[in-house]
């Protein structure tokens, strides 16, 4: 199980390479368009075969993240991620360096409006839809400015200084609008784990007997509803035991109600642990009575399970106090039935319960079944 905060991280990852997937295509896709529209790989064929070389890296890399990824999901979660934002920020900071170089390079000219109205919507558009990641927010726009703003700078005129003073602006408007929409990631986020832990919280509480923390009535009741059809499809044995605590009311008597609740406890600590399958269902039926359900269990295999509950709850060595050890046994009814839909469901229980009837008369401490199949 891993620790929440690993877990929103892993959130964070995937929500992160998904949003990041459509930058694949359209970076690469705006490149091919102004390269092939200007003919760059003829009248510039270094800065083509460059730039273009670099973008085919970062799209490799980018690919490769996001298999590797989807394959194991929760593996080196923090290597994934800072792989992930690398390959962004270099990304960034590439067409960055592209931008400055069209600005400065005389021979690129053509391209100098296109690159004016491109740049900017990637700046703008990456930190908004990344800014889950805080790096990202805010190097993914710096990188992408700071060389253009830097080549504006170094060329000093009027112009030029003031696109730079507009470009910086802009800048810090991408810090702000990116922040909100960071913190309002994280902020759904954990709301989103703590309903989801929340959620979880009371359906246990829900299912579960506050005292011997075994499953309460209204899940075995659930249970015995599926499992009764389960069994009814596949046409196989369906048991139920019914196990009640003998003399237990002069416990209480004798010791106080504190110490029989902690009698409940470790009689049902003790027969939960003798059950193996995951479809078994071991509850607290009521009071000091608990039962078993045991799809796919003949009546022998029943037998047996019940005679070892009797003989781990007699085996038992309770304490009332400092000097004594007392011992208490108990009484199993079991009724096996191989059900159908048409048959009524009650008619188990109720077989259980009078088998549990017939060994509490028959002497209390012993198993008694019948078999309904
Ligand atoms: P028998 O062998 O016939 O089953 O005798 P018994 O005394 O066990 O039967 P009875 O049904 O008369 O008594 C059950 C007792 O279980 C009564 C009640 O005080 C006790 N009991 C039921 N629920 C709880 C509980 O949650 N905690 C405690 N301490 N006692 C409980
Ligand atoms: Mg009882
Ligand atoms: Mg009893």
């Amino acid at each position: 199980m891993h620790s929440y905060h690993e877990q929103l991280q892993t959130h964070a990852l995937n929500d992160l390479t998904t949003r990041a997937k459509s930058g694949i295509i359209t970076y690469g896709s705006v490149w091919l368009i102004i390269a092939f529209s200007y003919q760059l790989h003829t009248i510039y064929p270094s800065f083509f075969y460059l730039n273009t070389g670099i973008l085919l890296g970062i799209f490799l890399s980018r690919i490769t993240h996001f298999f590797l990824l989807k394959r194991n999901s929760t593996a080196q979660i923090s290597l994934m991620n800072q792989w992930l934002v690398l390959t962004i920020l270099i990304a960034a900071a590439h067409w960055g360096f592209m931008t400055a170089w069209i600005i400065f390079d005389d021979r690129l000219a053509e391209l100098r409006t296109i690159i004016l109205i491109i740049t900017p919507a990637f700046a703008i558009g990456g930190a908004c839809n990344l800014s889950i990641s805080s790096e990202i927010r805010t190097l993914y726009p710096t990188l992408m400015f700071i060389p253009f703003i830097g080549t504006l700078i170094y060329q000093g005129d009027t112009e030029s200084l003031m696109l730079a003073i507009l470009t910086s602006i802009c800048l810090l408007y991408i810090f702000t609008s990116s922040k909100a929409t960071h913190n309002d990631y994280w902020a759904a986020i954990t709301n989103h784990m703590v309903a989801e832990e929340r959620a979880e919280l009371m359906e246990k509480l829900s299912t579960t007997d506050p005292l011997t923390q075994l499953k309460n009535r209204m899940f075995f009741d659930a249970e015995f509803a599926k499992e009764w059809k389960r069994c009814s499809r596949l046409k196989c044995p369906l048991s139920l035991i019914m196990i009640d605590l003998d003399f237990f009311k002069g416990i209480n008597d004798n010791y106080g109600h504190v110490f029989g609740d902690e009698c409940l406890r470790r009689v049902a600590a003790t027969i939960n642990s003798k059950v193996a399958r995951p479809t078994d269902c071991v509850a607290r039926y009521g009071g000091e009575e608990f039962v078993v359900l045991l799809p796919n269990t003949n009546i022998k295999a029943t037998a047996m399970l019940a005679q070892r509950m009797i003989k781990a709850v007699a085996d038992l060595e309770l304490h009332p106090n400092n000097n004594d050890t007392i011992h208490i046994t108990c009484s199993i009814g079991g009724a096996t039935i191989t059900p159908d839909f048409k048959a009524d469901q009650g008619s188990l229980i109720k077989t259980a319960d009078s088998a549990l009837y017939h060994a509490k008369g028959t002497g209390r401490n012993r198993y008694y079944s019948e078999d309904l199949s």
